[in-house]
């Protein structure tokens, strides 16, 4: 694949007509993303006389939270143009449709976390299974952890917590995570992983990462249920 190809790719990928992809950086832990981006239009209303304008000033960079791509946080890194309107002489950074103003963030993102809220207060029981799969997550990214004793007292506790939750679909998983306490565990001493703890470790992930891309109970539930089941 060669590099406009890569962009091409990313540029599906980010599904956002307004833009062109100019690059894509991961931080070297692969869990975030940046992908530059710039408007495809080369002229802007202008906001005082509604002109069109198509003398560009100057641009302008701002870094603004997307939806979560293929698991990793991903940032926008977006460069506006600033335009000057030769009848009112004046400058203007033409609106985004894609941007909430002043939020550092997309709309579409926002809209994801307006339904998950509103999904959260529909079904308490969860919103506790998200913040308490949130907390393992916590728990194999803390850096602090770095022996497999630390490691299995903090999952112990974890699954105990669980439990007090109330949290019956993590039973099955609780039992698991018990089972293969120590051989988890050891992953807290390098931080390197065999073939097992990988896999176990992707099971898990798999369902603590798509965070946002849960839109229906149903959906969530057969996650759960394919992961943990
Ligand atoms: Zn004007």
């Amino acid at each position: 694949m060669d590099a406009s190809d890569h962009l091409r790719t990313v540029s599906a990928l980010l599904d956002l007509d307004e833009f062109e992809v100019l690059d894509l950086q991961q931080d070297r832990h692969g869990k975030q993303n940046v992908i530059g981006v710039i408007p495809k239009t080369t002229a802007g209303l202008c906001p005082h006389c509604r002109g069109v304008c198509d003398e560009r000033h100057q641009t302008r960079e701002s870094r603004v939270m997307d939806l979560p791509m293929g698991g990793c946080r991903t940032e926008l890194k977006v460069t506006r143009w600033q335009f000057h309107c030769r009848t009112c002489d004046k400058f203007f950074t033409p609106r985004l449709a894609a941007l909430a103003e002043g939020a550092h963030a997309t709309e579409r993102l926002l809209a994801r976390l307006a339904e998950l809220r509103a999904l959260k207060e529909r079904f308490p029981a969860l919103a506790r299974l998200s913040e308490h799969r949130e907390a393992l997550r916590q728990i194999f990214d803390d850096p602090a952890i770095h022996t497999p004793e630390e490691g299995r007292w903090r999952l112990t506790a974890w699954c105990e917590r669980g439990r007090q939750l109330g949290l019956a679909a993590l039973e099955k998983f609780n039992g698991t995570l018990e089972r293969w306490l120590n051989e988890i565990a050891n992953y807290f001493a390098s931080r390197s992983s065999n073939g097992r703890t990988e896999g176990f470790n992707h099971g898990i992930r798999s369902v603590l990462w798509p965070a946002y891309g849960m839109t229906a109970f149903g959906h969530f539930r057969l996650r759960v249920l394919h992961a943990f089941g």
